[in-house]
C-alpha cells in the first residue's frame, strides 16, 4: 500500500515509517520540521519506496496515498507552548486537510489523539468512556482542546461521510530519536544525568506517568489501522505500569550511575497529578500490550543519547 504519514520525522513518525517500509509499504513521510529532524529518517531516504515531503499540514495537501497515519503536531508541553497559536491551527487545520485529503481519496485515517484529552483526570485509571477534566482556557489548552476538537472533526467525518477513521489516545512515550531539549521528563532527566546536572523535579515528584516504548506503540498503532473497519475506537494506547516522577528520576540516576542531585522546581500550571491507561478495550480489540518494561526501554534510550553527546563532541 502506499501510506502517508504526517510528523514523520519526529519520535514515534520515524519509528513507524520504519516499520511500515520493512512491512512491504511505500511511505510518504510529510513533515514541516518544526519538531522532527532530517537525522531521524536520513537512515531511510536511500530507501527506494521512501519519499519525503517538506510540507506543514496547515495547508491542504495533494498527494494519492490508500491509508493516512496523522501525527504531524508537537508533542512537548515545552515545544507545543512555544506557539500555541501555531498547535491549535496544526491541530485543528491540520485534522480538517487530512480529513479532506483521506475524503477525496477514500483512504483509510489513523489520529494520534492523546491522553491530554483527559486532562489532569479524577477517573484513575482512564478508560475511553471517561470525558476527562479539561482546562479549556489556560497553557496547555492549545494541544488538549486542540486534540479534543480533532477528535470531533474524525467523528464527524465519520458519521457523515461514513469515512473510515482510527482514532488512538496516546499515553506518554518515549524511546530513541527523542529530542535531547524538548524538555519533556524524560530526556530532561537522562541528559541531566549524563552530564552530572541536577536532575530538576517539577513539584514534589509525586505526580504520575505510564511510559510506553515507541516500539510497543508503533505495534499498536499498525495492529490499529489494520483491525475491522467497524472499530474506530478512540482506544488508548500506552504502557499501565505507573510511576511517579521521584522513582523515575531514581531509576534513571541508578541506570546510568550519575552523581547528579536532585533538586525540586516548581510545578508547572495545569500539570496533570496522574496518568494511567485503562488499555482493556486495546487488548480486547487488537490482541495488544506493551512488552517493553521501562527499566529495558530507559537503558536503550540513555544508549541512544550517549551516542548522541558523543558525536557532538
Ligand atoms: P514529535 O514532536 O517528535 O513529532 C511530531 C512531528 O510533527 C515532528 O516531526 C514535527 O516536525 C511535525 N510537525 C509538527 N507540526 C507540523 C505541521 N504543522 N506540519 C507538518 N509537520 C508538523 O512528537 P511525537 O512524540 O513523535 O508525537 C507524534 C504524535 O503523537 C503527535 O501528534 C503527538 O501529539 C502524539 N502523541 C505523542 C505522545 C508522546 O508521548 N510522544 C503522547 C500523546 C500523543
Ligand atoms: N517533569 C519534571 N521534570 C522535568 C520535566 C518534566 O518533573 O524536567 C514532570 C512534569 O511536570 C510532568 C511529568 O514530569 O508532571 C511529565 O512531563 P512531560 O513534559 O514529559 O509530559 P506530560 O506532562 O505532557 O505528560
Amino acid at each position: 500500500m502506499r501510506v502517508l504519514v504526517t510528523g514523520g520525522a519526529g519520535l514515534i513518525g520515524s519509528h513507524l515509517c520504519e516499520r511500515l517500509l520493512r512491512d512491504g509499504h511505500e511511505v510518504l513521510c510529510v513533515d514541516s520540521y518544526f519538531t522532527g529532524s532530517r537525522q531521524n529518517i536520513a537512515h531511510l531516504t536511500n530507501h527506494p519506496m521512501f519519499d519525503v515531503l517538506r510540507h506543514d499540514v496547515t495547508v491542504p495537501l495533494m498527494v494519492e496515498v490508500d491509508r493516512i497515519y496523522h501525527l504531524a503536531c508537537p508533542a512537548s508541553p515545552v515545544h507545543y507552548q512555544r506557539d500555541p497559536v501555531q498547535t491549535m491551527k496544526t491541530n485543528i487545520l491540520g485534522a480538517i486537510n487530512m480529513l479532506d485529503l483521506a475524503k477525496r481519496l477514500g483512504a483509510r485515517i489513523l489520529q494520534a489523539s492523546t491522553s491530554e484529552v483527559y486532562g489532569d483526570p479524577d477517573v484513575h485509571p482512564q478508560p475511553e468512556s471517561y470525558w476527562g477534566r479539561v482546562n479549556p482556557v489556560g497553557v496547555r489548552s492549545c494541544y488538549d482542546e486542540g486534540k479534543r476538537g480533532a477528535e470531533t472533526l474524525f467523528f464527524d467525518f465519520h458519521r457523515q461521510y461514513g469515512l473510515e477513521i482510527k482514532v488512538m489516545r496516546i499515553f506518554n512515550t518515549y524511546g530513541p530519536r527523542m529530542c535531547a531539549d524538548d524538555g519533556r521528563v524524560i530526556s530532561n532527566f537522562i541528559m541531566q544525568a549524563l552530564s552530572g546536572r541536577d536532575i530538576t523535579i517539577y513539584g514534589d515528584g509525586q505526580q504520575t506517568r505510564s511510559f510506553c516504548y515507541v516500539d510497543d506503540l508503533v505495534n499498536a498503532m499498525v495492529s490499529f489501522m489494520d483491525s475491522e473497519p467497524g472499530f474506530t475506537g478512540p482506544v488508548n494506547a500506552g504502557n499501565p505500569e505507573e510511576f511517579t516522577m521521584l522513582q523515575l528520576a531514581e531509576q534513571v540516576l541508578n541506570l546510568t550511575a550519575s552523581v547528579s542531585k536532585i533538586v525540586f522546581r516548581p510545578l508547572p500550571s495545569d500539570d496533570p497529578r496522574q496518568r494511567r491507561p485503562d488499555i482493556t478495550l486495546a487488548q480486547q480489540m487488537l490482541g495488544w500490550r506493551p512488552t517493553v518494561p521501562l527499566s529495558e526501554g530507559l537503558v536503550r534510550t540513555i544508549e541512544y543519547f550517549r551516542h548522541q553527546s558523543g558525536r557532538r563532541r
